[in-house]
Order: structure tokens, then sequence, then C-alpha cells
């Protein structure tokens, strides 16, 4: 058994959570009309994904909610869970019970769970048709959908055959594998539209490279030569200028030792020029030295003078300091004599004058003993002084004429030989300046030779320098590594130009052959060539994944095709034995059409739909097409038809809703007999008004609906279960 139980919770009428456990083969669900019977089927049609609420009848997600009665409000959600035994794998799950929940909410929005964890609607989808269990509900009969196999259109029905072979998940996987190559086909177009838009372009940069190798020969060749080119030019250029440096050097030593001899030579010539002054000085020194000469004397003189005076004075004082030794001779000035007699004179009649007059008189006298003399001597000590003073002025302008008269004297003495010698050497000046000269000329245009010899080296270097940078731009900087390189070959000038010759052909083909960015042509091509090998790959792979996305679906329409048919035999074949065994007679079986469609404008070949048309005859009958069965008897060949698919290929469980409605109870009894046979291979789960069918189940739920118009769920007997029905 693989299906353990149902739980509603919100779903339509069951408001509160309900759980259906089917432990038996055969499980019966019976109630009294409306009472929810039918809303447990939708359930098992909406938890196993069902996309069509039309199909569970109604409108929009919302509607599958309890919409809420007096007694209890209405719910958010509903939810339903349905619980497998897996235990014989027949989910592709490690889980030993596999538990699928759908929960709606009011907004519409779905979620799905698998053992608790959220899925998408694809996941469940998958998981289901891996265990022959789907949506599309083969196994799933609704009321009033029992002839629905027989009232269906042959494109129909041979889908709803096809669906309960279990190759809806071949059609699914040859579907997934169509869409796969009609991407695939969509990306080789594309990716050939890219290689095409490429191309041109391509081209264009393997034209531009192949000329960048022809230019890159041509800038190898003028490397080739330019590099000998420069290193002979340069070796050329650096032994001239130290050839010119070398021819210089003494020339410009002799130019230099000449220029100092004519210097000299013309020092000469112009003394030569000044003699006269210089006679004239000598007069005029001549002149100087005498009047200093008159100065020295007149000092000398002047010098006897003040000594002359200074010994007088010097005798005066030696006299007068003699005088005073002695007293005899001493001189008092007239003067103090008559300042003595008015003293005394004014005195005169004063009593005791004589005494007075006396003692004045030795008093005057004892003054003029010690001063009278002294005076004297102070006077002639001065004066010897300011002749001492004046004695050395004289000495000092004694000595500056005795000082000029020597230089005087040696400057005389000088330029008197100058004019001697002057007078000697007056013509060999005149002809070494002529010598100098000369020479000084022939020097000086050898020099100016070298300097036409260096400008011309110059000029040439100029050139070699706008050749270097203009082949380093046109030909890269290899062209400035000539230094190391030898050319031991020694030559004249004549090749070197040919060389610049050579070089300034090569440098026009270079330039013609030149293109703009090349290393940017170069990259690009590199980038386009690679995109082009990378997309050339890509279609390469594309093709590849088209061939077995090809191969594949060739493989699962083979499948499709043989099970189809295998299926279909089979099928056939019970269906045959039910039909007869009910009809108890007569025959039955499917038969594969081809219907032409009309081939729309733009569309290829003949286009064919096949479908599955349905064949019977009834004993003693003669029935010509389906239509001309009674209500009853479609019913039958529904039922014969449905049970032979089951049995072909049997689902893990079949739900059938008032499939035996309209069976009579005869034919009940066989129906009964059937849904055994069935429930050998698939749980049923029959929802029924019929007692016989009832009399077969194991278990029976009785669902029944009070005035609040909640559906409740009851384990009920038989006899219960009868009495519930009615
Ligand atoms: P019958 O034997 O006549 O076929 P049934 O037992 O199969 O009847 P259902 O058709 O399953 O009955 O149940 C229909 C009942 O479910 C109705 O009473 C309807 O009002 C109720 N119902 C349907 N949708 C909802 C909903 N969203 N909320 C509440 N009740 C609902």
């Amino acid at each position: 058994m693989y299906l353990k139980s149902i739980e509603l919770s919100g779903f339509k009428s069951f408001a509160k959570k309900n759980v259906f456990e089917f432990n038996t083969p055969i499980s019966s669900i019976v109630g009294p009309n409306g009472s929810g019977k039918s809303n447990v089927a939708e359930a098992f049609r909406f938890v196993l994904g069902e996309q069509s609420i039309k199909s569970m009848r109604g409108k929009k997600g919302e509607d599958l909610i309890w919409n809420g009665a007096t007694s209890e409000p209405r719910a958010n959600r509903a939810s339903v869970k349905v619980t497998f035994d897996n235990s014989r794998k027949i989910f592709d799950i490690d889980f030993p019970e596999v538990s699928i929940e759908r929960v709606v909410h009011r907004d519409g929005l779905n979620e799905y769970l698998i053992n608790g964890s959220q899925m998408r609607l694809k996941d469940i989808i998958e998981l289901l048709a891996g265990a022959h269990i789907g949506a599309s509900g083969h196994h799933i009969i609704s009321q009033g959908e029992a002839d629905k196999v027989v009232s269906a259109n042959p494109k129909d029905r041979k889908a709803m055959v096809e669906d309960a072979l279990g190759l809806k998940l071949y059609q699914y996987k040859k579907a997934e594998s169509e869409r796969k190559l009609k991407k695939t086909f969509e990306n080789v177009a594309q990716v050939k539209a890219l290689r095409k838009e490429i191309a041109p372009h391509l081209r264009f940069l393997e034209k531009q490279v192949e000329k960048l190798a022809k230019t890159e020969g041509l800038r190898e060749d003028l490397v080739k030569l330019a590099l000998e080119y420069f290193k002979r030019e340069d070796s050329y250029i650096t032994s001239a200028k130290k050839e010119i440096e070398e021819e210089r050097k003494p020339l410009s030593a002799s130019l230099a030792k000449l220029e100092k001899e004519l210097a000299e030579a013309k020092e000469v010539l112009a003394e030569q020029g000044s003699q006269e002054k210089k006679e004239y000085l000598i007069l005029e020194l001549e002149k100087e030295l005498s009047a200093s000469r008159a100065i020295k004397d007149a000092s000398s003189r002047e010098l006897g003078r003040v000594e002359g005076l200074m010994d007088a004075q010097s005798s005066i004082v030696r006299k007068q300091q003699e005088l005073a030794a002695s007293n005899e001779h001493k001189v008092i000035p007239l003067k103090d004599v008559e300042a003595l007699y008015k003293e005394i004179e004014i005195e005169k009649d004063a009593p005791g004058i004589l005494e007075r007059i006396k003692a004045k008189f030795l008093n005057f006298l004892k003054e003029r003993r010690e001063t009278v003399a002294s005076n004297i001597i102070e006077e002639a000590k001065k004066y010897i002084e300011e002749l001492r003073e004046e004695k050395l002025g004289v000495e000092r302008k004694q000595k500056d004429a005795e000082e000029k008269e020597k230089k005087l004297q040696a400057d005389y003495e000088t330029l008197k030989k100058e004019v001697e010698r002057a007078k000697d050497s007056d013509s060999s000046a005149q002809i070494a300046v002529f010598r100098i000269m000369s020479e000084e000329n022939s020097i000086r245009s050898k020099l100016s030779l070298l300097k036409a010899r260096e400008e011309k080296v110059g000029l040439e270097e100029t050139e070699f320098k706008r050749e270097l940078t203009e082949i380093g731009h046109l030909a890269g900087g290899d062209v400035l590594k000539y230094g190391g390189l030898e050319f031991s070959k020694e030559e004249g000038r004549v090749n070197q130009e040919e060389r610049k010759r050579t070089l300034g052909r090569l440098k026009i083909r270079l330039e013609d052959s030149s293109i703009a960015g090349a290393e940017e042509v170069k990259k690009e091509h590199l980038e386009t060539s690679e995109r082009d090998a990378f997309l050339a790959r890509e279609l390469l792979d594309l093709e590849k994944s088209a061939e077995s996305l090809n191969g594949l679906i060739k493989d699962l329409e083979d499948r499709l095709a043989t099970e189809f048919k295998t299926g279909l035999q089979n099928i056939n074949e019970k269906f045959d034995k039910l039909f007869t065994s009910m009809f108890g007679g007569g025959e039955a079986h499917l038969t594969l059409v081809k219907n032409e469609l009309p081939v729309e404008e733009g569309e290829e070949g003949e286009k064919v739909e096949e479908g599955l048309d349905i064949k019977v005859s009834l004993p003693k009958k003669k029935i010509r097409n389906l239509m001309m069965l009674s209500g009853g008897e479609r019913a039958l060949t529904s039922i014969a038809l449905i049970f032979a698919i089951s049995q072909v290929n049997p689902p893990p469980f079949i739900i059938l809703d008032e499939t035996d409605a309209a069976l009579d109870e005869s034919n009940s009894k066989k129906y009964g007999d059937l849904v055994e046979l069935l429930s050998e291979k698939s749980q049923l789960i029959l929802i029924t008004h019929n007692r016989e069918t009832m009399s077969r189940a194991g278990v029976i739920y009785g669902v029944t609906m009070s005035g609040n118009g909640i559906s409740k769920l009851l384990s009920i007997s038989f006899d219960e279960a009868v009495e519930v029905a009615k």
C-alpha cells in the first residue's frame, strides 16, 4: 500500500482539520448529497498540483478556502497534505515516507512542501510523474467524468491513454529536448550570424597583417643596413674629430706663444714711442731733485740755528744757577724794587717804621735771593723746550726731504737707463713684430682650414643624427644598437654614400607600406581571430549538442512509439475482455486514427494529427457509433476502458467519484468485482452511494454536514454507511 493518508484543513467545506487514513486496499467515502465527498477527491487533485481551479469547481484560488459560516469564521488559507509510504521507493527520494503539502492563501499565493520543505511546483510535478501520479488525473475520475474517456475527441483520448501509460514523462522530456533543440538552433543561427558579421572585418585584418609582415621584412632590411651605416658613420665622425683636434692642438699652442711674443714686441715698440716723454720726465725729476735738496739744506741750516739757540739757553741756565749759588750778581727786577718802595712809602708814618722797613727789606732780600734766579732759569728752560720742539719739526722736514730725494734719485736713474736701453733695441723690435705676424698668419690660415674641415664634419654629424632619429622613428629603437658592432673592412666614403642612397630608397618603400596603428591592427586581428575561433568552437559544440538532442528526441520518439504500441495492444486486450464480460459478449477496442490537418501558410509537408477511436459492437445490437449507446451502456464502456487502462499500468491509487452512479444492480455487482480486481495493483478510494460498491470496501468513511456547512468525518460500519448514504 502506498497511500497512507490525506489531511484537509480549511479546504472548501472542511473548515477544520480532518484526516483520512487509507490502510486498506479499498476505502469508501459515503455521505448525503452535498456533504463534501467530492471535495475530498478535489483535495487530491489540489495537492497533486492541479492548476485548473475550474476542474476543482472554482473560479479562483480563494474559492478553495473555507468561506465561513455563522459558527466558524472564514479561513485565510486552505491546506491539503497527502502522505505516502516510500519504503518501496516509488518516489525517487531517500525518505521512507513522503508527504506532499500544498497551501493556498486568499491572495492566490500557493506554497508547495515536500516533507515540510518549501519546493517549486516543477519539483512536485517531477516527483509525482516519476511515481506515475499526476495532476492530469487519469487516476482520479471525478463525479460525472465516468464517460469522459468515451465522449472525448480522438486526440484527447489518445492523450489520456498516453498519460495513463506513463508516457507523459517521455513527452515532457521530448518537449524539453525540442525546446532545447529550438534554442540550440537559435544559438547556431546567432553564432553563424556573428561569424558572418565579423568575417569581412577578419578578412580585412588578415590582409593588413600580411602587409604588416611584408613591412616587417623591409624594416629588418632597413635596420640591418642602417646598423652598418650608422656604425661606420659614427666611427668616421669620431676619428675625423679626433684628427682635427690633434692637428689643432700644436697649432693653437704655437699661436698662443706667438701672440705672447707679439705682445712683448709691441710693448717694446710702444716704449719707443714714449722716449721723448721720458726724457722730459728726466728733466722734471732733476728739477724736483734740486728743490728737494734745497729743502734738505735749509732744514740743516735751521737745525744749526735751533741747536745754537738751545746751547745759548742752556748756558743761561747754567750761569743763573751758578749765580744763584753765589748771590754776587743777582739781578732783581726794577719793578720789584719799585713795588717795595711803594709799600714802604705807604707805611712811612707808621710807628716803628724803621724796624718794619728793616724787616720788610730783609724779607724782600730773602725772597729775591731764592726766586729771582729761578725765574730766569725757568724761562730759559721753557725756551729750550720750545726749541726742542722746533728742532724735532725741522729734523722731520729734513728727513722727508732726504727720503724724497732718494726716491727721485732712484726714479731718475731708472728712467735714465730705460732711455739708454731703448735707444739700442729700436730696430730689432720692429723686425720681430713682422716675423711674428707673418708666422701668426700662416698658423691662422691652417687653423681656419681645420675649422672648415670641422664644420664639414659637424654638418655630417648633424646629418647622421637626423638620419638616426628618422630611421629610429621609422624602424624602431633597434637601429640605435650599433655601438657594439664591428666592421673591420676599411673603405672609402663612396661606399657610405651608396649605403645612404639605399637607405633612402628603403625608407620610402617602408613609409609607403606602413600601416597606421600597426600594433592596434595586430591586436585587433588577434582578438578578432580568437573571437572567430571561439565562435567556431561554440558552433561545433552547438552542432554536437543539436545532434545529441536530435538523437535523444529520436530515442524518446521511438520509445514513445513502442511503448504506446505495446501499451495500446495491452489495453485493447483488457478492454475487450472487460467489455465482453460486462456486456456478456460483443467486442471493443481502440484504434489509432490519423486526421489530416490543413497546412497553414509558410508550413511545409503534410500535418497529421493522431487520435484514438473506440470501436464497439454489442451482442445482438447493431451499433454504428458510440452516440448510439444508452447512458448506462456508455458508463459501462467507460468503466471497462478506465479499468483496462488502470490494469495495464496500475497507478499507486485510483479515486472513483460516483463512477458507479448509472449502474443497475447486476452491473453494480460486476463493477464491484472489477474494483476488487483493480485493488490488487492499486489502492482504491471509492466515493459512492452504491450499496454493492460500499460492501467491497475495507474502511468506510462517512462525511456529514450539519447546519453550519462544515463537513465532518466519521469512520462507520457498513450498515451505518448504507444509512448515511441514503
Ligand atoms: P453529492 O453527493 O451531491 O455529489 P458531495 O458530498 O460530493 O455531494 P460536495 O460537492 O463535495 O458534496 O460538496 C459541496 C459542498 O461543499 C457544498 O455544500 C458547498 O457549499 C460546500 N463548499 C464548496 N466550497 C466551499 C467553500 N469554499 N467553503 C465552504 N463550503 C464550501
